[in-house]
């Protein structure tokens, strides 16, 4: 299966393609583009000023008071 998509590693002289490690192309010898670095994009997730990970910290906090406040019993044996 050949994606078609991959012409960026394609030589631009010849059109054979060439490994992803190769700065020349194995058959005319030309420069090769160098290949883009799929990098994926670290935007860090933020919802109202605060990341994600903020909200999730703040979330655990309030239930560890919740539960602290109340008993285990009373939680696992609603009246
Ligand atoms: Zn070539």
């Amino acid at each position: 299966m050949t994606p078609k998509g991959n012409a960026f590693m394609d030589c631009r002289k010849c059109g054979t393609w060439n490994p992803d490690d190769k700065n020349f192309c194995w058959r005319c010898n030309a420069e090769l583009p160098k290949p883009v670095e799929k990098k994926p994009k670290k935007a860090p997730r933020v919802f109202a000023g605060l990341p994600i990970w903020m909200w999730i910290m703040l979330a655990l906090f309030f239930v560890v008071l919740v539960i602290g406040q109340c008993s285990v019993s009373e939680l696992l044996v609603p009246s």
